[in-house]
């Protein structure tokens, strides 16, 4: 589905990636995770096509996606919702999704999140884990096959967290899609994902690889 094949990327004498390769098959869900500063954002933002690199070749689906934006959908780190847009309009807006069906969908979604009596609710009334559900429906609402979340829980409370990472595996089920998941966390990736990319930094190399032994949350005994 997503190949990533001896990327080259640096800033300036900054070398960050310096032959990096990895590949995620369709309805995956990989986990990148990695030291501060090894280029796990930098990597998100090529395949993203906000970044070029220098070298390497980054396909979806066959296709070479280097320097294309909008092929991926993508949460960064600090997603940011439109103040003066309700909740509703954010969740429509970010893939341009107008019909009723997408506009029924996004309320539904709203209503799991348990952000029901805040679907016309403007952002700035919301907590900073609502705000994260919001971004995280918008990316889940997107047309796009694959879905990159950058440290999307790493700014809330442990609770808050746990119950995010529920809530993500719950909807899952009805949006399984193929996902590129970032965190710090072992504990995180080894709950959400089927397998787990390791990187090492200076240079930025895969360092380990491994498949997550146990099928969840399509188990549903975690619940
Ligand atoms: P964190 O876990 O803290 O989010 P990260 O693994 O996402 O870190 P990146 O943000 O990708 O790391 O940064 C990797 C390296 O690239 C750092 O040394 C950073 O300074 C450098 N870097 C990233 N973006 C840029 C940029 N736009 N211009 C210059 N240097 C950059
Ligand atoms: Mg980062």
């Amino acid at each position: 589905h997503l190949l990533v094949d001896h990327i080259v990327k640096g800033f300036g004498s900054n070398e960050v990636l310096s032959d990096l390769s990895f590949s995620i098959e369709k309805e995956e869900f990989v986990t990148i995770i990695g030291p501060s500063g090894s280029g796990k954002s930098t990597i998100f933002n090529l395949i993203g096509g906000i970044m070029t690199p220098e070298k390497g070749v980054i396909q979806l689906e066959g296709n070479n996606i280097i320097g294309k934006r909008g092929s991926i959908s993508f949460m960064p780190q600090t997603p940011s919702l439109l103040p003066w847009r309700t909740v509703l309009q954010n969740v429509l807006l970010g893939a341009e999704l107008q019909g009723k069906k997408d506009r029924d969908k996004a309320i539904e979604m709203l209503h799991k999140a348990g952000l029901a009596d805040y679907i016309h609710a403007r952002p700035e009334e919301l907590s900073g884990g609502m705000k994260q559900r919001v971004a995280f429906i918008r990316a889940l609402l997107s047309p796009q096959s694959l879905i990159c979340l950058d440290e999307p829980f790493s700014a809330l409370d442990e609770l808050t967290r746990l119950d995010m990472q529920k809530w993500l595996l719950s909807i899952w089920e009805d949006f399984r899609r193929t996902v590129l998941f970032v965190t710090h966390s072992i504990e995180e990736a080894l709950f959400l994902s089927d397998r787990i990319i390791v990187i090492s930094a200076k240079p930025t190399k895969v360092a380990a690889e491994f498949e997550v032994p146990f099928n969840r949350p399509r188990d549903e005994s975690l619940f």
